[in-house]
């Protein structure tokens, strides 16, 4: 069951929260609607119809892991993933639930291997992940001391994978996600210690109302961890796609490195760091049981895999770290 209960029974504590709980309800409830989302009831479905199965122990910090095999019967293990297959696809992970290792499209512990050396200590943060999937890297970020993390992420499908896990990983923790895009976020919260944003700049149509949208989030002296596609090349140069970019569509703004740090300087933050490029290989992103869409051997030109399959320069990666003002 998707229930925001504890949710904001942990918000009624926290100053600069509080007074979102006057619209939160109301705007969940918006977003989770079956007249926005058709399949909502049948996701509500197998949320209800997973096995109860109480795990030995929880696994958060070097991976995601729900109990042991010992702790679920073969029968249980079936209806398991019967009912997590109805889930399908399975992007971001992966996730080891009792006998069932979800392999899921993205290695995203890869990612969190890649970017968790550059965050602030999180011991004690309140933390934000902007465009969190099914919220892996919220449970890692939770594994790394979070007091709390909140995640974001306009899919509902996301959610509802995200609380077919919870059930397990527990109800009672502070990890939530929310069925909302940034843009549903009161203006100028100023209330998180840290906030990630990974994948989803080159979603959005300006990404400097995205950086603005991201500096609000964060107190004076937050930090703010930003991911996402860039190009090679210098400042001021930057790619726009007209068409799809390995088949995305929605694709917007690519930058350089260079180019992004000045947009982020722009915007007001200081401390601007390039920390991390990186190619995303075959092996990092690719169709699994559990994702049997296509993936990116697919996006890729066939006999020249530095480009995509519309002549653009291969997905490459960036992280930046950056202090609010
Ligand atoms: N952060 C994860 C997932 C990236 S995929 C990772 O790095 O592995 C990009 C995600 O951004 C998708 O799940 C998509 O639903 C979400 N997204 C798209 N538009 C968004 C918006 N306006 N606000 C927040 N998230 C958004």
């Amino acid at each position: 069951m998707i229930d925001y209960t504890p949710l904001y029974a942990g918000l009624q504590h926290i100053p600069e929260l509080r007074f979102w709980l006057a619209i939160l309800p109301q705007q969940i409830a918006e977003a989770l609607s079956p007249a926005r989302w058709g399949e909502l009831p049948e996701w509500q479905a197998v949320l209800e119809a997973l096995p109860d199965v109480a795990p030995s122990s929880i696994e958060t910090g070097s991976e995601v892991r729900i109990g042991s095999a010992a702790d679920i019967s073969p029968v249980q293990t079936e209806a398991l993933e019967t009912q997590l297959h109805k889930l399908h696809p399975w992007r971001k992970g992966p996730w080891k639930v009792f006998d069932t290792f979800i392999d899921t499209e993205w290695r995203s512990d890869w990612k969190w291997d890649r970017v968790a050396p550059h965050l602030d200590d999180l011991s004690n943060r309140l933390v934000l992940d902007v465009g969190c999937g099914s919220g892996y890297h919220c449970w890692r970020q939770y594994g790394a001391g979070a007091r709390r993390v909140i995640g974001i992420d306009p899919s509902a499908k996301f959610v509802a994978q995200f609380y077919a896990l919870k059930k397990y990983l527990g109800l009672d923790r502070p990890v939530d996600v929310l069925p909302l895009g940034i843009e549903a976020l009161p203006e100028n919260l100023r209330a998180f210690d840290t906030t990630l944003s990974m994948g989803v700049l080159y979603h959005r149509r300006s990404p400097m109302a995205h950086l603005r949208e991201l500096k609000e989030t964060l107190r004076p002296g937050g930090q703010l961890l930003l991911e996402t596609l860039v190009i090679d090349g210098g400042l001021g140069e930057c790619l726009v796609p007209e068409g799809r970019y390995a088949k995305m569509r929605n694709v917007w703004f690519f930058p350089s490195t260079a180019t992004l740090e000045s947009w982020l300087r722009k915007t007001g933050f200081t401390n601007v760091k390039t920390v991390d490029l990186d190619r995303t290989t075959l092996q990092e992103q690719r169709s699994t049981d559990w994702m049997r869409f296509e993936s990116l051997v697919d996006f890729l030109d066939p006999e020249d895999h530095s480009k995509t399959i519309e002549g653009h320069p291969a997905p490459l990666r960036a992280t930046l770290t950056a202090t609010a003002p």
